[in-house]
């Protein structure tokens, strides 16, 4: 894909995040968005400490980790980021996720082999049902049906769902001067590469 776009006359221009004020200087006579998805954070007392860091930060290798580390959420993001940590000799791990299920909402084959290869895994420990109410500087507190618990603690990674990154598009909705506007992807609603493909071809079709 980067090939044919490259041989294409699209003008790519890397490392320039596009704002308002960019849109205005290039004129465009449409505009279409695809600005993503970033990790929603929850609202846990000290979630803004130093040694909370994303799931994303982690997987995509922008902080490296040593020690005991547990991760707030078991969906799909939260087994892989406790699978890549275990790889890669971050460990032990705990998995702290509200509901009664690891990946509840993923598909049954993708959740049935990431869920097993997480449970069966020696060095991740799984905490179904329970929240975490405090991030403290070297320890989480775990409440499950009532009963709390402080687990020791070194490092902490949020991977709870991501939120559709439309703050441009909103900006430039507000400022009301580009007449045609489409919104693609995961900055309509975050889902996978299909929707974002299928949406960015739509709108191709039309501008
Ligand atoms: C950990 C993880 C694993 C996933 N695994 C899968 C999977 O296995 N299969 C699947 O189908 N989907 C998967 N998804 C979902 C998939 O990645 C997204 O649905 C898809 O990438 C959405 O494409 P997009 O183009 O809308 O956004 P993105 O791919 O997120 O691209 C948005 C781009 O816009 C850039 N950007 C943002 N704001 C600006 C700005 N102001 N100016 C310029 N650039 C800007 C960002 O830097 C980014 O490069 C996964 C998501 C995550 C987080």
């Amino acid at each position: 894909m980067e090939g044919q776009l490259r041989k294409s006359n699209v003008d790519i221009r890397l490392g320039t995040e596009v704002t308002t004020r960019l849109v205005k200087e290039i004129k465009p006579d449409a505009v279409i968005i695809a600005t993503g998805a970033i990790p929603a954070i929850p609202l846990s007392p000290g979630v803004d400490r130093p040694h909370v860091h994303t799931a994303i930060d982690i997987l995509d290798e922008r902080v490296s980790l040593k020690g005991k580390t547990a991760i707030i959420g078991g969906g799909l993001v939260g087994m892989e980021t406790a699978l890549f940590l275990a790889e890669n000799k971050v460990s032990p791990l705990v998995i702290i996720e509200p509901t009664d299920k690891l990946g509840g909402n993923i598909g049954l084959r993708t959740g049935w082999v990431v869920r097993n290869e997480v449970t069966n895994h020696p060095d991740i420990d799984v905490r179904l049902e329970a929240t975490v109410e405090e991030i403290k500087e070297h320890s989480i507190v775990v409440q499950k049906k009532g009963e709390f618990e402080e687990l020791q603690t070194e490092n902490v990674i949020v991977a709870v769902g991501m939120l559709n990154n439309n703050e441009l598009a909103e900006k430039l909705k507000a400022e009301g001067t580009i007449e045609e506007l489409h919104l693609v992807g995961d900055c309509n609603v975050p889902r996978t590469v299909k929707e974002a493909v299928e949406e960015a071809a739509i709108a191709a079709r039309k501008v």
